[in-house]
């Protein structure tokens, strides 16, 4: 069935007693057993619980994996993931990525004696160079945040693969709805779940995909073990959002295509990064693992006073943290949500003081470029 029956039809309920179309929120910690040695299959809310569990298959399906496990929020769910490491084993990470994933390692992790080399991961060889007898995972973003360069996902799958690691893909910018690197070969995949899968800027959430039943039965492991599960009423908001997220996917990537236009078109403007406008190799990668670019997208201005007077005087689009839902939202990376990269670590990706980042929501496109050009303007 096509992915867009497949999301609207996220948790469809097939309830024999009432008939509901929407999936019930199962509010409840704990379920009575029906006898010794018994058990309903859910038993403690944190081990299993019913809304959460229609949410897990719903994301396992959806990104073609053996099962999903749904989490608090997207830091928590990438703490799962790395709580299967151990001391000593070392991590290849795309050295432009999300910041508090990179806080993560380097502050959290690397205490615990798990070590990350930062690397540029669309460069296959850079990823195989940095390879030691201890490497044991890789982790991408595809496309990365925020300078949008794609890493070739198949690539990077065969040389995790030939060196015993795994691969991990924060497809969070994607959605399964775009991209689904388990088919390219991942073997996990994880999302921040508060961003498109949400679609509303009304909910924290995480999400792991495993490929296989192996390293769901870690994961799940590690889900019960350290708790930061997904609430009922969260995992229910978030099966609502997935509904629409196809309509609300093409409609933001329409409009971030018009947007990229008019901003690349602008005086004030020096560059746009967009995954519409890239070099003709990295476009041919991105589609031979993805099916859009999807809207996000960032961009140079002239000047940092420019930058900081545009953040102000939006008014259509919000200046907040976060990405992904249908409200156009602008940030400043190097002050928000990259401010735990070291600054060198930052100049030589490009996140500098001129650079802001948009998340284009599903307002008129129109709008959303005038206010851009009145923000430039005043
Ligand atoms: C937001 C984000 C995260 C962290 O998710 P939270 O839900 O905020 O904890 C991780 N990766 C990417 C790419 C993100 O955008």
């Amino acid at each position: 069935m096509d992915i867009r029956t497949r999301t609207a039809h996220a948790g469809l309920c097939s309830d024999e007693h009432t008939g509901a179309v929407s999936t019930p929120i199962y509010q409840s910690a704990t379920f009575r057993h029906p006898g010794v040695g018994q058990s309903t299959g859910f038993d403690y809310s944190r081990t299993a619980n019913p809304t959460r569990s229609v949410l897990e298959e719903t994301l396992a399906s959806l990104e073609g994996g053996d099962k999903a496990f749904a989490f608090s929020s997207g830091m928590a769910a990438i703490t799962a993931v790395l709580s299967i490491f151990s001391k000593g084993d070392h991590i290849i990470v795309s050295d432009d990525l999300y910041g508090g994933t990179y806080r993560l390692f380097e502050t959290v992790f690397k205490r615990f004696g798990i070590t990350a080399s930062y690397v540029d991961t669309s460069r296959p060889d850079a990823v195989l160079g940095a390879v030691t007898v201890n490497t044991k995972a890789v982790f991408i973003e595809t496309p990365t945040n925020p300078m949008m360069k794609i890493t070739d996902i198949r690539a990077i799958a065969g040389i995790s693969h030939e060196s015993n690691a795994l691969l991990i893909v924060d497809n969070t910018f994607m959605t399964p709805y775009l991209q689904r690197p388990i088919h390219c070969g991942a073997d996990i995949v994880v999302h921040s779940g508060t961003k498109y899968l949400g679609g509303h800027n009304d909910v924290l959430s995480g999400i792991i995909v495993c490929a296989r039943k192996e390293l769901s039965e870690r994961i799940g492991f590690i889900q019960n073990a350290t708790g930061g599960v997904l609430s009922p009423f969260d995992s229910w908001l978030l099966l609502r959002g997935i509904k629409t997220l196809a309509i609300r996917m093409d409609r933001a990537e329409e409009n971030a295509q018009r947007v990229s236009d008019a901003l690349l078109a602008h005086p004030l403007v020096t560059g746009v990064y967009y995954p519409g406008r890239l070099t003709s190799a990295s476009d041919s990668t991105h589609r031979s693992q993805a099916s859009g670019y999807g809207a996000m997208l960032s961009f140079r201005v002239k000047t940092r006073a420019i930058a900081e007077r545009l953040i102000q005087k939006v008014r259509v689009i919000s200046f907040a943290e976060s990405l992904g839902g249908v409200e156009s939202l602008i940030t400043f990376p190097m002050v928000q949500t990259h401010a735990d990269i070291p600054a060198a670590m930052r100049e030589k990706i490009g996140i500098t003081d001129t650079l802001l980042r948009l998340s284009v929501g599903i307002e008129s496109s129109d709008d959303i470029i005038e206010d851009l050009k009145q923000a430039l303007e005043q």
